[in-house]
């Protein structure tokens, strides 16, 4: 079996992640914010998508889902209860979807919103986490409706997937978070390296994602906060109460806020 993983690109800097099967022609799309562009890409590529995905409740996330259902009635829509959707299964924590014989664990990762979910779908033993606004290359989502805590939880959670997992966030963020964490670690490397490589990219229109779980762990400041660079360079901005992990972390995404 032929698995491809092609973003679709919707509104600004959105990527609609699409799962194509290439030996039957199917696709599953994961967080429709828009229909339009799905339907044009499934069009002129022959593809029948047979489900959507879902990670969280944002409009951007699930606004194309309705005019999705009316073209495709077969379509399966996967969601938690809480996504304002009509949901052909409803998942959370520690549920299973499944796409031709392949599974994907659904892991709950608030922080972001509440009820907002990650899936992880293993093909071939290689693990493709679509992880919607919970982790952008080089960052984080904002808290809207979360706390930092079960955002910290959560990207910790996603950070101790196998090296060679491959994430899909649902943002192009990757240079201004790059460009946010050199502000923390100026002297990390792979950092600078990371920004030249996605502002090129950016210029060629090309997408920085998806990224494997080790280069993460190296050029994203919210994954390093037990780091000693990382540390000194939060508390060269701001107080910190304590320098446990979780602290660090809150003290980051407000500066991140304010950036
Ligand atoms: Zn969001």
């Amino acid at each position: 079996m032929s698995i491809v993983i092609q973003p679709v690109r919707a509104f600004q800097d959105n990527y609609i992640w699409l799962v194509i099967n290439n030996s039957n022609g199917q696709a599953i799309v994961i967080d429709p914010g828009e229909a339009a562009p799905v339907i044009d890409y499934l069009s002129a590529n022959n593809l029948e998508p047979i489900g959507i995905w879902i990670t969280h409740h944002h409009h951007d996330h699930v606004g194309g889902v309705a005019e999705l259902q009316e073209t495709y009635p077969m379509i399966h829509v996967v969601a938690h209860s809480e996504h304002p959707v009509d949901a052909d299964q409803v998942i959370k924590d520690g549920s299973t979807v499944n796409a031709w014989g392949y599974t994907a664990q659904v892991w709950g990762t608030e922080g972001h919103t509440e009820n907002h979910v990650s899936y992880i779908l293993d093909i071939d033993g290689r693990e493709h986490c679509f992880c919607g606004d919970t982790l952008f290359s080089g960052g984080c989502g904002r808290i809207l409706g979360g706390n930092a805590e079960s955002l910290y939880n959560s990207l910790s959670r996603l950070a101790e997937l196998p090296d060679d997992a491959l994430l899909y966030p649902a943002h192009e963020y990757t240079a201004a978070n790059l460009r946010f964490g050199l502000t923390i670690e100026p002297n990390n490397e792979a950092m600078q390296h990371a920004l030249a490589d996605a502002q090129q990219k950016n210029e060629q229109h090309i997408p920085t994602l998806p990224v494997t779980v080790a280069h993460e762990r190296v050029i994203n400041v919210f994954l390093r906060t037990d780091e000693d660079s990382v540390i000194e360079g939060v508390e060269a901005k701001t107080e910190l109460d304590d320098t446990r992990p979780v602290s660090v972390f809150a003290a980051l995404r407000a500066l991140k806020d304010n950036f």
